[in-house]
């Protein structure tokens, strides 16, 4: 009986499962290996379960191609994002947006060196030193009031 041959697959692969780590996929390629197994066993008909292979490592070495040259992404008003080729003043809040990226994901991503390759474009940069500035005045002169 095909409900038979179920509960028994279950028994087994649970028991297995349960000694050793096993991904989803593991676990279904798992549960038809041994359905069928029992199945020829008992002469039942096999399940036609297509057998998926386990993704090799998706960490996979291989560097992702950026959208434009690395050396081009940069330019005085915007920033090129690598992963999909738009253009921002600054790429943070994108990267975290649109590409769930965290910085040092990214860094990490395209092999950039964090202290050369900041994700902002030239003159935002240079607004926000002025901006900066112009505040730590500010604060200064309220300091001095006080
Ligand atoms: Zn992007």
């Amino acid at each position: 009986m095909a409900t038979e041959l179920l509960k028994m697959t279950a028994q087994i692969v649970t028991s297995h499962a349960s000694m050793n780590e096993m991904s989803s996929q593991e676990l279904i390629n798992e549960i038809t290996s041994v359905y069928n197994t029992l199945a020829a066993l008992a002469g039942e008909k096999a399940v036609a379960v297509e057998m998926v292979e386990t993704p090799e490592a998706e960490t996979g070495e291989a560097q992702p191609k950026p959208a434009v040259p690395v050396e081009e992404s940069i330019q005085d008003d915007y920033i090129v994002c690598l992963e999909c080729g738009q253009r921002f003043r600054t790429l943070k809040a994108h990267l975290r947006r649109a590409h769930n990226l965290a910085p040092a994901d990214y860094y990490e991503r395209f092999g950039l060196d964090p202290k050369k390759y900041h994700l902002v474009s030239r003159n935002y940069s240079e607004q926000r030193r002025q901006l900066a500035k112009a505040k730590g005045l500010g604060e200064f002169r309220r300091a001095k009031k006080a």
